[in-house]
């Protein structure tokens, strides 16, 4: 009998996954180039220019002496806040190690190996992840214009589909379903399956933009909303998000969730996070300035990108992998999006007013090269 190595061993569906490939950090592109640290931006993963807010700053201290104990399994006082914000009741509510993790637990919940799941060409990456690590298989259904095609999600799907994911706006390319689009999507869905809609960038939506999408809850079940800390809230180091369903799906969610997936100091920020509406306005507003800064000097370099209704924008670079490479040389970091089937274009996330000029200057250079 040959022996096998033990990774030989792990399922097909687990070797033929290709990880996740996350925007470079800091130190580690300071390791790499030789640069200093406090002269590299990053604008690779999204995250909110304004960093932590003051009501979060002050919640996290003050649990620093608490941490001995387990946090609260049931994340009751988040809960409470969120239901109260949302509208919804707490045992609608899910917690999550960030939003990924609820995307990963609503995965693990309805998916078995002869089940599909649905998403979209260049949808968010971790879906096609948490269907694959259930051995289930994926389909992923051709974008129109960029985004969700979702007449043709619809006729995707199977008798064995159990999921379907949709990012409203979708990440990395931007794209927003009109909310009737996306009611309509969701109501032509067959019972059987749970749709995920992620809204991770609901936040940063214009007001005549944004979704009723928490009354849609009442009229169909199947339908999970998930969203983070990580974005308007500052919070992307310390890992909390959440979906909201119908009670008996988020039963099911908490079935399969680790005791303690959230942390003491995640749930203090985040619930102080959330009623910080000064620093939520003030990122909403700033994001909506630096978008304008963004994409006017991407159209003064004659760069085509695609309007985005994120706090990010995607842009055609040509020979990206160049292009990057001579924005990280001058310590500019933003997201190569090759793993997304969009080889020739670039992401960044919208930063601060001087750190979008930094960005410009820096491609303007790097496109002359
Ligand atoms: C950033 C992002 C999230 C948030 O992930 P967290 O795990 O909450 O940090 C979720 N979905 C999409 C589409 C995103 O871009």
């Amino acid at each position: 009998m040959t022996i096998r190595a033990i990774c030989d061993l792990a399922p097909a569906y687990i070797r033929s996954i290709a990880p996740y490939q996350p925007g470079k950090p800091i130190s580690e592109l300071a390791r790499e180039f030789g640069l200093v640290e406090s002269g590299i931006i990053k604008l690779a993963s999204n995250e909110n220019p304004l960093g932590v807010s003051p009501k979060a700053q002050a919640a996290i201290r003050a649990t620093l002496d608490g941490l001995a104990l387990y946090p609260d399994g049931n994340g009751f006082e988040l809960k409470q806040a969120l239901s109260r914000y949302l509208s919804v009741g707490m045992d609608q509510l899910v917690l999550g190690n960030g939003s990924n993790d609820v995307l990963e637990l609503a995965a693990r919940a309805f998916l078995a190996p002869e089940n599909s799941a649905v998403y979209s060409q260049h949808a968010f990456a971790v879906y096609p992840l948490v269907v694959q690590a259930m051995g289930c298989k994926g389909i992923e259904v051709p974008a129109k214009n960029f985004g969700h095609d979702l007449d043709a999600m619809l006729r995707a799907v199977q008798p064995v589909t159990r999921m379907v994911f949709v990012a409203n706006p979708n990440n990395p390319t931007g794209t927003l379903a009109p909310a009737a689009e996306m009611e309509r999507f969701i109501a032509a869905l067959p019972a059987h399956v749970l749709v995920v809609l992620d809204e991770a960038y609901n936040d940063y939506l214009r007001p005549e933009h944004r979704a009723d999408s928490l009354s849609w809850l009442k009229k169909y079940p199947n339908l999970l909303i998930t969203r983070t800390f990580s974005k308007v809230y500052g919070l992307a180091g310390l890992r909390v998000g959440y979906a909201v369903g119908s009670a008996a799906v988020a039963d099911m969610l908490n079935r399969v969730r680790q005791p303690f997936n959230v942390n003491s100091i995640s749930l203090a920020a985040a619930a102080a996070a959330l009623d910080d509406h000064e620093f939520v306005r003030k990122s909403y507003a700033l994001n909506l300035a630096g978008m304008d800064q963004l994409t006017a000097g991407l159209k003064k370099l004659g760069l085509e990108y695609i309007p985005s209704y994120g706090n990010f924008v995607t842009f055609k670079a040509g020979d990206a992998k160049a292009v990057n490479t001579a924005l990280l040389k001058s310590g500019v970091i933003v997201r190569p999006i090759a793993g997304y089937g969009l080889p020739d274009w670039l992401r960044v996330t919208v930063g601060l007013e001087a750190e979008n000029t930094r960005f410009l200057s820096s491609l303007q250079q790097a496109i002359a090269a």
